[in-house]
């Protein structure tokens, strides 16, 4: 891509950003937000899973002592820093990774990474993390081709990438999970920036997990949701997750209803970014899935350094909309009341499914 054609993709994207910027608020959304830093979330049955929330997509969900990682993006990348490049400060990945192991699991435990698509805030961290040792050394990826071509030559011996759909994956004796095809929201109503693929050489100049590249080199791919199932000893679905960290219009992302029927979903995380942009998300999602309990996530401006520490809502998005449509969506008289089953987690925070 030419420089001209970057500036000018990036000047849209900057007024996009900054558009909505004087009215924009900090977090105000009370009960659901979840301002502590550990939190129980019950649920019919036996579970025994815990889970981290990172922002944006990403997640660690540990189970019977396995565990996975979604969406590694933990390096808030200032505004005005773009158009020099992103990059990640590994002292952000440290950190995260310190509290993984205080609070949930020996990272070594982490057998697979789910990545939805290969768009810089979905897949920045996991270079680094790959070229650090820090995860087990048989990890498996799961996600789009394009995900493989941009992290190949970071990927040491003995890890593996899959890019099959549809199909359960085993990724460790008590962890499997299916990818689901699925579809990228629009940035603006009618406009999807970072199409393409990376494939097949991945991205020019990115030789180091710390080298600064433009972010319109990460291409898309294409995008997944993901079904997860946690079994119990005798290989039964004990809980059952369900991740779309990309809006997606339905019926893109949805699992096959034969699956659902077997089992329903637990625990459903849904995106907030970019929601507006399309038709009946989430309502027609989530009217189809039924899960429990509704996790939001991807709510935070990653455009901020500190956007774990201190999350402001992403840009040119009204949670308060999307609050006011999921009260009326699932029929609830207060926000109180839909507190007890739509959450949105602050970065940090571990739940408990019990
Ligand atoms: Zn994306």
């Amino acid at each position: 891509m030419c420089r001209n054609h970057h500036l000018l993709l990036w000047g849209s994207l900057l007024l996009l950003l900054t558009a909505s910027c004087a009215k924009r608020p900090d977090i105000h959304n009370g009960k659901l937000l979840i301002p502590d830093k550990t939190s129980k979330l019950e649920l019919q049955g036996t579970h025994s899973t815990d889970l981290m929330y990172t922002g944006c997509g990403g997640m660690i969900i540990a189970h019977q002592n396995e565990a996975i990682i979604t969406d590694p993006f933990y390096t808030g990348q200032g505004l005005m820093r773009v158009p020099l490049g992103v990059r990640i400060n590994p002292k952000n990945t440290r950190r995260v990774f310190d509290s993984i192991r205080q609070k949930l699991i020996d990272p070594h435990q982490i057998n697979a990474a789910l990545i939805a698509h290969a768009h810089v805030d979905h897949l920045l961290d996991l270079p680094y993390l790959l070229n650090n040792d820090m995860l087990n050394r048989q990890l498996q990826v799961i996600g789009h081709r394009s995900v493989y071509c941009t992290i190949r030559s970071f990927m040491p011996a003995g890890t593996s990438f899959t890019d099959t759909l549809n199909t359960w994956v085993n990724v460790s004796p008590h962890i499997r999970v299916m990818a689901l095809p699925s579809s990228h929201a629009p940035h603006t109503r009618n406009r999807l920036f970072l199409q393409g693929t990376t494939c097949p050489n991945g991205i020019k100049g990115f030789k180091t997990p710390l080298s600064s590249t433009s972010l319109f080199k990460w291409k898309e791919g294409g995008t997944v949701s993901f079904l997860i199932d946690l079994l119990d000893t005798t290989g039964k679905t004990q809980t059952r997750l369900y991740i779309q960290s990309s809006a997606s219009q339905a019926p893109d992302g949805f699992p096959p209803a034969e699956l659902l029927a077997e089992r329903p979903v637990d625990v459903a995380f849904i995106c907030v970014a970019s929601f507006e942009n399309v038709n009946n998300y989430p309502e027609k999602l989530l009217q189809y899935l039924n899960p429990a309990k509704v996790v939001l996530i991807h709510w935070e401006d990653f455009f901020r350094k500190d956007f774990m520490e201190h999350p402001k809502i992403i840009r040119a998005t009204s949670t308060k909309k999307l609050i006011e449509r999921l009260q009326q969506f699932y029929q609830f008289s207060s926000q109180k009341l839909l507190a007890e089953r739509v959450y949105m987690p602050k970065p940090y925070t571990v739940f408990h499914l019990r």
